[in-house]
């Protein structure tokens, strides 16, 4: 999986250019690194500088990403585990937001979601009842009769499944999470963002950071980068009609493939015009 990361310090050479241009052509280049799991990505950038960059994501996010990715490699089992890790994440997502919307701590929630977090069947029992509390309608789950099997058997039987059904799959998990993050958006938006910003990796790895400096008493430069994912809470595809993240996952397996072609990242300083 490729991460579209940048360069600190390419972007401050660029800036400092200050060129009187709407629009300067350098290109910066576009480090890919692995994913992990803190978030914090160091690379030698294209022009060999030490870099490190923090990703504004949020953990279900990218293992959406890293589930369509597995599919585009032909890693297909790997794919239902992930895009599954996706979904169990996205309902703790849920919950915990919509703990948030009722004006509780998030130490309280902490506490309380401690007591489910091994717990996978007691997490969707609670997102199901909080769902019909709030929007007053049962969330749209993963089918009983076919697609809870299909999943069971993947991860827990060595089942092997085709590409055919591995894309069925990722297109149920995703229509899953999307609809429910969208109505979750238009009913609580500024509690979304809170969780998010809580529970995403931009926050403790600005924590760890800081720890870091600390200790060897040096700065950090450090650059944010909100991955553009498939589902994304702050800057979802829904608010574009033009997205070129659009489409079921067919559509979006093509883009990875594009996107793995060499590109690389331009600034502008203005907003380009439009004719
Ligand atoms: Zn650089």
């Amino acid at each position: 999986m490729l991460l579209d990361l940048a360069c600190f310090d390419c972007v401050v050479k660029q800036v400092d250019k200050k060129e009187d241009k709407t629009f300067d052509g350098t290109s910066i280049p576009t480090p890919f690194e692995q994913v992990n799991n803190n978030g914090i990505y160091e690379f030698t950038c294209l022009k060999g500088h030490k870099s490190k960059t923090v990703i504004d994501n949020i953990n279900f996010e990218i293992l959406f990403e890293y589930g369509l990715n597995a599919i585009v490699d032909g890693y297909y089992r790997e794919s239902v585990s992930s895009l599954t890790s996706a979904m169990e994440r996205y309902f703790e997502f849920f919950i915990k937001t919509i703990l948030r919307s009722s004006k509780n701590d998030f130490d309280l929630i902490d506490k309380s979601w401690k007591k489910i977090s091994s717990q996978s069947e007691r997490q969707l029992g609670a997102y199901i009842m909080l769902y019909i509390q709030v929007f007053g309608e049962e969330p749209l789950l993963l089918k009983p009769n076919s697609e809870i099997p299909f999943r069971n058997g993947v991860i827990h039987k060595g089942y092997i499944p085709t590409k055919m059904e591995t894309i069925k799959f990722g297109n149920s998990v995703m229509k899953i999470i999307e609809e429910s993050l969208l109505k979750l958006k238009g009913k609580h938006q500024n509690e979304c963002f809170e969780t998010f910003e809580y529970y995403g990796y931009k926050k403790k790895a600005k924590e760890d950071i800081e720890k870091l400096e600390k200790k060897t008493g040096r700065g950090q430069n450090i650059m944010f980068v909100n991955i553009m994912t498939t589902i994304d809470v702050k800057n979802g595809r829904e608010k574009n009609p033009k997205d070129g993240r659009k489409g079921l996952v067919e559509k979006r397996i093509s883009n990875i493939i594009e996107r793995r072609e060499p590109r690389s990242l331009i600034l502008l300083k203005d907003t380009p015009k439009t004719k």
